[in-house]
């Protein structure tokens, strides 16, 4: 029997962490192997965008991350030479589009924690430290996995793989798998700081601040315990002592009465990718499929959009929702994403750091545009397999949302009280039927749990209309006017809050459109409850 088989994950680092969680979210058992007797010390990553607060909002995970974390509602751009802001990010534009219109700073080494203690809650044990994977065969219906442990080998055996194990990933090197790009020439140094620029010595920085200078830029975050400087190391320099590295504090914020140097850091920062992302049932996800240069948070938060879109895949074909090929939309969605999307944005934040140019095209003008693209809100996916993706938005005011985007997360109300759209399609696709309840549009049977249907209408569904338990009352239009959409639209959502279609309805004509939709992504018709 291999049905009972959990899916094994490699790589007890944040995405593998992530991915774990979901899968766990749908009922999918993991097993999950991580090679040190301990989660990594590393302070590496420090901010956490909004859209992966989002994420692990809908794998129950938030909660014990934002206790160890500080939240953002500014992301600074200041000029080193002046001290002036040039273009700072207010968060706070975001509330049309999410619960949580802000990003939190929390380093790796605290996030890791924090996310362990949700998926324990959860699903007790899944992880296993001091387990590491150094081999694999795969069958037709699972993976062997020879794990090593206190100094023995032994064989586990697991449904599909998902390599999380981080940039040196030993599995896609066994795979086969070419990785592409360069090595930057620069090392990143990282330094944690204490010092009181609230009382003693009050500054007035954003908690994250990108000061921008051609000879030595810096990024200043705001960590719960310290302050993090992050800043470039030229080739063949070495490394600053604990007084070369105050004193190159002291140059950015200013004399301070006292100064601690708590720790640092050196790191090789890279930028590369994987010319594929699944060999049969093993997958990469995270730094193993991409390594993006460490700029406006673009390297752990794009992992986890790709544990944002494999986990549901997978739920539905174990559940038996949807045929394998269910599973191709994961590379085909994501990697342009995190290739040209984050690649090319960090590379080209990173070159306006260092004013090597004037701007980075994925900043405009209109202040929420620029939040919703700096949240990673942005993230419009290929879902029609025509090409059209994209990460930026522009523009001062929301604009209509089109088929591929994030869905806005807003709140309607069913007849029991408050439900948010992100929170309705957690763990089905949802068709919204935007249309006039009073009219009686005919809408399908709520037959089964993997598609659900409701009408969304400024007018309550009357009680003798038969629509009471399918309908969302929006007061005020709010929901309908941030989608843009016309009066009698069909928006269909996916459980990952994407938009899977946006069509016409005829609300008089019958039949079940939203089936036929979701028979063409998934490959098969929604099963009956
Ligand atoms: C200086 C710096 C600052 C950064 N700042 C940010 C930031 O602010 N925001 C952001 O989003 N990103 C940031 N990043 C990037 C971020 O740290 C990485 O993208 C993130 O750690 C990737 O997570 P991961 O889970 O894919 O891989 P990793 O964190 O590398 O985890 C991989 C795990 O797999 C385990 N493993 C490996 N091989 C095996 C095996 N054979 N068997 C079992 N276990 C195995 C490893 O021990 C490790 O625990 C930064 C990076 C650097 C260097």
């Amino acid at each position: 029997m291999t049905e009972d088989l959990p899916i094994g994950i490699v790589g007890a680092g944040p995405v593998g962490l992530i991915t774990a969680l979901g899968l766990v979210r749908y009922g999918v058992p993991v097993v999950l192997f991580e090679e040190d007797d301990r989660l990594s010390l590393d302070t590496k990553a420090g901010t956490v965008l909004t859209r992966t607060l989002e994420v692990l909002n809908r794998y129950d995970a938030l909660a014990p991350v934002l206790r160890a974390a500080v939240r953002i509602d500014e992301i600074g751009d200041i000029d080193r030479e002046t001290n002036l802001p040039a273009r700072s990010v207010l968060t706070g534009a975001l509330t049309e589009d999410t619960r949580f219109p802000f990003v939190i700073n929390i380093p790796q080494n605290d996030i890791e924690p924090a996310l362990l203690e949700a998926l324990e809650a959860k699903q007790p044990g899944a992880v296993r430290l001091a387990h590491k994977v150094i081999g694999f065969e795969q069958r037709d219906d699972h993976v062997e996995l020879q794990v090593e442990h206190g100094g023995a080998v032994h064989t586990e055996r697991v449904r599909y793989v998902l390599a999380c194990d981080g940039g040196r990933s030993q599995i896609r090197e066994e795979l086969g798998i070419t990785v592409e790009g360069h090595t930057l020439a620069d090392r990143y140094s990282l330094v944690d700081i204490k010092a009181d620029l609230d009382v003693a010595n009050p500054r007035d920085y954003p908690y994250l601040a990108y000061f921008g200078d051609p000879s030595e830029w810096m990024i200043l975050v705001r960590q719960p315990h310290c302050w993090r400087f992050l800043f470039p190391l030229p080739q063949d320099r070495p490394e600053p002592t604990p007084e070369e590295l105050g004193a190159k504090a002291r140059r950015f914020i200013g004399d301070v009465d006292e100064l601690e140097v708590l720790g640092r850091n050196v790191y090789t920062v890279h930028h590369r990718v994987a010319d594929r992302w699944r060999d049969g049932r093993i997958f990469l996800l995270g730094d193993a499929a991409h390594l993006i240069t460490p700029m406006w948070a673009l390297g752990l938060n794009t992992g986890v959009l790709d544990a944002s879109n494999l986990p549901w895949r997978l739920a539905w074909v174990l559940r038996g929702w949807a045929s394998p090929e269910l599973l191709d939309g994961y590379e085909t969605e994501q990697s342009p994403v995190a290739i040209q999307g984050s690649g090319e944005m960090a590379e080209a934040a990173r070159l306006y750091m260092s004013r090597q140019s004037g701007e980075v095209s994925a900043m405009g003008d209109g202040n929420w545009g620029n939040a919703f693209t700096r949240g990673l809100l942005g993230v419009s996916l290929d879902v029609d397999g025509n090409g059209a993706w994209s990460m930026v938005r522009g523009g001062s005011e929301p604009d209509a949302v089109r088929s591929g985007d994030r869905a806005p997360d807003l709140p309607l109300l069913d007849t029991g009280g408050i439900v948010h759209l992100h929170d309705l399609c957690a763990d089905a696709f949802v068709a919204l039927y935007f249309t006039d309840t009073r009219r009686r549009p005919a809408l399908p049977a709520q037959d089964s749990p993997a598609l659900r249907h409701y009408v969304v209408s400024r007018w309550d569904a009357p009680h003798d209309s038969g629509l009471r338990d399918r309908a969302l009352f929006d007061p005020a239009e709010r929901v309908t006017r941030r989608f843009g959409v016309a009066p009698d639209t069909l928006v269909l959502l996916r459980p990952d809050g994407h938009v899977a279609a946006i069509e016409p309805f005829d609300p008089k004509a019958g039949g079940n459109r939203a089936a036929e939709l979701y028979e063409r992504i998934t490959g098969q018709e929604p099963p009956r409850a």
